[in-house]
């Protein structure tokens, strides 16, 4: 298994850490608004990996945390005139009702940062104690030049920074760079009691102080949106890598690339920020699941309504296919064409050609999801092979028991990708079979006005026959 690694900037050998567990971390959103389908493409595709990895034997723990406390939690409290826990743990339940919408349930674990205050002081503790951080009035700091290595993984040396970041003036920092890592109580703030005064976490040391709890201090992979990588991702290195001496803090650190809409990146401003909620009021998941792994994870996602309908569309040949499939498996809603499939007697040579194309299609799938969880290849891969099978089908080359494995091998993907549809088997009645076996008798008898008369009571009743190469297939109109 092969994984991008942002720290060395190379393709990298996963090797984990500890043989027994694989431990998986990625950052949670900002509850403070309803989540969005920039955040629908993070989760979605850390989903994917977590389930390849586990398809692939690894024993994976995937923890999130929450950040339920924050700045821009507390403003739009504020704004709305509601207390901050409140309105974070609102968009908390939200974001879980979305992420359930989204097939997303690979997380072991969500941790919401309110309740691992304790964590936190103790890992501030160990910080000041190490002379890494120092208290002031106005809440505790890192110390950035106590900690040289500043800027491995977004590869930026201090000086560097200075020159492309603006920092806004604070008194109570010795140097610019310094980070918070408690920030002193401020009238109408939520608070906790803390040996540097009641106050609230910064928004770094959550994370640390949350992995190091179930992890320890050293762990196999973080993964978040790019935007992350600094200085999110690199205070948390800092602040790990400090306090506990052990290098690295993180094995491998994956990010996504960003989702813009039409070009743009998501704001309200621009009215063309899209909620979960509204995207899956006008598409369904799997045509959104589809986009998002069609696109590999590290380029940036351009959403447009084309891209999303362009998707809808492939949906609908997977979902067609899978029909198609089922009712080869199980030909209940099929009268047999007994003459044909007699005729063409499936020979050993077909049948083995058919299991190497599942064996392929398998294969192809692993080693794409191996080289870097590489899922537009395996979103091509699957329709070429929708492709082949489709020719063989038409030649009546396709088995039931062959579509009964095809459709196993297709599920087995599924585990992972969560695209494919739920197809509900079509309910046939009796006397609609009855007509069309009826219809079949006369057109084998060329008396095809009788066959027509019989055609029109089956439409009259809601239903069409179509002739396949397979036999009839009866089916709803409109289905
Ligand atoms: P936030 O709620 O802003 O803290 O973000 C939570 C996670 O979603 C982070 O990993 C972000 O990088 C990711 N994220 C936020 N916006 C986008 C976006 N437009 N595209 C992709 N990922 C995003």
């Amino acid at each position: 298994m092969k994984i991008y690694n942002t720290l060395s900037g190379k393709k990298e050998d996963l090797k984990l850490l500890n043989q027994k567990r694989l431990n998986f971390f990625v950052c949670g959103p900002t509850v403070y608004n309803s989540s969005h389908i920039g955040h629908a493409r993070t989760y979605v595709f850390f989903d994917t990996a977590v389930k390849y990895l586990r398809f692939a034997g690894y024993k994976v723990f995937y923890l999130q945390n929450i950040t339920d406390i924050d700045d821009k939690i507390i403003n739009r409290a504020n704004e709305l005139g509601q207390e901050p826990l409140f309105l974070s743990r609102h968009y908390t339940n939200e974001y879980f009702k979305d992420m359930q919408e989204l097939r997303i349930n690979s997380v072991s674990k969500y941790a919401p940062a309110s309740k691992f205050i304790p964590q936190i002081i103790t890992q501030i503790k160990t910080l000041i104690k190490k002379k890494y951080a120092y208290a002031t009035p106005g809440g505790v700091y890192f110390d950035i030049t106590k900690f040289p290595q500043y800027g491995k993984l977004s590869r930026q040396s201090l000086k560097s920074l200075k020159k492309a970041v603006r920092i806004e003036p604070d008194a109570n920092k010795r140097h610019d760079f310094d980070f918070v890592l408690w920030k002193a109580k401020k009238i109408g703030e939520p608070f906790w009691k803390s040996p540097w005064g009641d106050g609230r976490p910064g928004w770094h040391i959550e994370d640390t102080a949350i992995s190091e709890h179930f992890f320890g201090s050293q762990y196999d992979i973080h993964g978040g949106g790019v935007d992350l990588k600094f200085p999110h991702h690199e205070s948390e290195i800092a602040q790990q890598e400090a306090a506990s001496g052990k290098i690295p803090f993180v094995k491998y650190w994956m990010h996504t690339g960003h989702l813009l809409v039409s070009g743009t990146k998501m704001s309200k401003s621009l009215k063309n920020f899209i909620t979960i909620h509204d995207l899956l009021k006008k598409h369904s998941t799997e045509a959104f699941r589809l986009l998002v792994l069609q696109n590999h994870y590290r380029s940036p996602l351009n959403y447009t309504d084309k891209s999303i309908q362009a998707t809808e569309e492939g949906l609908k040949r997977i979902e067609e296919f899978m029909t198609r499939l089922k009712k080869i498996r199980n030909p209940k809603s099929q009268i047999p064409n007994k003459s044909k499939i007699q005729n063409s007697k499936l020979t050993q040579h077909v049948i083995l050609s058919q299991t190497k194309n599942l064996n392929e299609l398998l294969k192809k799938f692993t080693i794409a999801m191996e080289n870097d969880f590489d899922t537009p290849k395996v979103i091509a891969g699957i329709f070429n092979f929708i492709k082949k099978i489709n020719g063989l089908i038409d030649k009546n080359l396709f088995s039931t028991k062959e579509a009964a494995n095809a459709i196993a091998a297709l599920k087995k993907i599924d585990i992972v990708l969560g695209i494919m549809p739920k197809i509900k088997e079509e309910e046939i009645p009796d006397a609609i079979k009855k007509l069309a076996e009826e219809r079949e008798k006369y057109r084998k008898e060329k008396k095809w006005t009788e066959a027509d008369k019989i055609r029109e009571k089956i439409t009259r009743a809601g239903f069409i026959v179509e002739d396949m190469p397979t036999g009839l297939n009866i089916k709803k109109a409109g289905a």
